[in-house]
């Protein structure tokens, strides 16, 4: 797929406003800060496709993103979690309609998952690979902002967390990234072509 290709289509505040469940769709999920919005604008070699924030968690509504002129194939933001300012209610709320889209959104095909490569695998990072794998969902981990470890210790976080999750390793994948250095774009371009291509 022309991933540089990639155009905004809608912002919807709740995943029942979403776009038609139709084509296929892989979304992008993580940590607020763990590097979402740059790792987007990577992919698609766009500078500003995907806003990034110098305030976390301000970006609140999924954005989608069309591949191609049907709107068959698309790239999904989600909102970034672990937000401390928002209040307990509406993380519960926001929670529950994701475990939902990931059991019942038909047209998805995998879920990227971001982490700081320096504090991969929090406890809603957790949360999130145990619901993807109750609903046999396959997961991209990207170990977001490789380059800011040195290439040993780089690997050594990489082993650390494919050993951690070993127990689902017939689900997970897992890289090193680098948005800044442009690093590991192939590798998440061939792992989205194998979902959406399928
Ligand atoms: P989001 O909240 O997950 O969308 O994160 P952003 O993409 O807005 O990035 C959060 C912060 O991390 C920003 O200050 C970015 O400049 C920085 N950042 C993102 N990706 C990288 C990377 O690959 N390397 C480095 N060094 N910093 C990054």
């Amino acid at each position: 797929l022309n991933y540089q290709a990639a155009s905004f289509i809608t912002s919807a505040p709740t995943l029942a406003k979403c776009p038609a469940d139709a084509g296929a769709e892989v979304a992008f999920a993580g940590r607020s800060n763990a590097g979402k919005s740059s790792a987007i604008n990577a992919l698609t070699r766009q500078k500003a496709l995907a806003r990034t924030s110098k305030t976390p968690g301000r970006t609140q509504l999924i954005n989608f993103f069309s591949l191609d002129e049907g709107d068959e194939h698309r790239l999904v933001d989600l909102p970034g979690y672990g937000y401390a300012k928002v209040p307990e209610q509406v993380k519960l709320e926001w929670q529950r309609h994701l475990s939902d889209y990931l059991r019942r959104r038909a047209s998805l095909r995998g879920l990227v998952l971001l982490m700081d490569v320096r504090h991969p695998l929090t406890e809603f990072d957790q949360t999130l690979l145990g619901w993807a794998d109750e609903a046999d969902m396959p997961v991209h981990i990207l170990l977001t902002k490789a380059d800011k470890l040195k290439r040993g210790a780089a690997k050594n976080a990489l082993q650390q967390v494919r050993s951690r999750l070993r127990e689902w390793e017939d689900l997970v994948t897992v890289q090193l990234f680098s948005s800044l250095k442009k690093d590991g774009i192939e590798e998440v371009h061939q792992r989205l072509d194998d979902w959406l291509l399928a």
